[in-house]
């Protein structure tokens, strides 16, 4: 393993999540139900500590995209797996793990769109301060600076997932 360096704790994660949790609470409401659409794999710890805290009703689903991070293309991002169950007429919620250039979402956005949803919105736990896709997320945990991020569910090489903080590298 490499030597990291904490971004952010664990402690200051799990009290962003709780605050996001809130929000989305307040702005959601208790009583209708709410889709929460994983992002695999980078937002599996984000996201089963976000649906711990929401108040309202929650169905849970996960799809996959596989994306080419060379290419800044919107048109080599593709579907690896969809979702399980119809959204039509339901409020979804995405939930990404970071979002930078924003292509990935801009592909899952009119993908999930023309499932005719009766709302979406879109959590990422970070967002890369250069992107250009600030307006497209509703709920951001942390602007992160641009560097390759690693931990609290987010990879390099398949691993680092299973940190309980966000870091990067060291030099
Ligand atoms: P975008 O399409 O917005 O450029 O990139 C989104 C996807 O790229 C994320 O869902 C994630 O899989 C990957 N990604 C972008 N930046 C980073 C990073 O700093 N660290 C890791 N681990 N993945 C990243």
């Amino acid at each position: 393993m490499k030597q990291i360096d904490v971004l952010y704790s664990a402690e200051q994660i799990a009290a962003r999540v709780k605050e996001i949790a809130k929000v989305i609470n307040e702005e959601h409401g208790k009583k209708a139900e709410l889709v929460v659409v994983g992002v695999l794999k980078g937002s599996f710890m984000f996201m089963s500590d976000l649906v711990r805290h929401l108040t309202m009703p929650v169905r849970c689903d996960f799809l996959r995209v596989a994306s080419y991070h060379h290419d800044v293309n919107t048109g080599n991002v593709r579907m690896e797996f969809d979702l399980t169950q119809p959204v039509v007429d339901q409020d979804v919620l995405l939930v990404e793990d970071i979002v930078d250039t924003g292509n990935t979402l801009r592909f899952l956005l009119e993908h999930l769109h023309s499932k005719k949803p009766r709302s979406l919105s879109v959590a990422s736990l970070l967002y890369k301060d250069v992107g250009k896709a600030r307006d497209l997320v509703n709920y951001v945990g942390f602007t992160v600076p641009d560097k390759y991020v690693i931990g609290y569910g987010l990879d390099s090489e398949g691993l680092y997932r299973s940190l309980p903080y966000v870091g990067i590298f060291k030099k």
